[in-house]
């Protein structure tokens, strides 16, 4: 099963997707290496990716530098970095791919109907 060949705009979000992060303890996140190896694939075969993450919704502070340089720093390839994700608990949609279904390589069963 493959992914269909015309651009897709994939958000994926930052913490514990692509890094592993302690609550908000951004500047000693831990890169999941083989997960932002997964999203380098997306990117290099023409999808449009965008990094969105709630950082500093809550508090104000603006994480803009510190994400771009760890995306930088981790070889995080990608279109656009997004820090306007509002913070939720539950996220209900119809397009959403829970991370781990994706680490497992889940998610394109799930999306084949969609493609079509
Ligand atoms: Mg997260």
């Amino acid at each position: 099963m493959t992914l269909p060949t015309k651009p897709l705009a994939i958000y994926v979000d930052v913490d514990d997707t692509i890094c592993k992060t302690n609550g908000m303890d951004y500047p000693n996140s831990v890169p999941m290496m083989q997960n932002i190896q997964r999203v380098n694939e997306l990117y290099d075969a023409g999808h449009h990716i965008v990094y969105w993450t709630a950082r500093g919704q809550k508090s104000g502070i603006d994480w803009t530098e510190l994400t771009a340089q760890q995306l930088k720093t981790w070889g995080a390839r990608y279109h656009e970095l997004k820090l306007t994700k509002p913070p939720y608990d539950v996220f209900i949609d119809d397009k959403v791919i829970n991370s781990r279904d994706w680490e497992q390589g889940r998610w394109l069963e799930v999306w084949e109907d969609k493609w079509k």
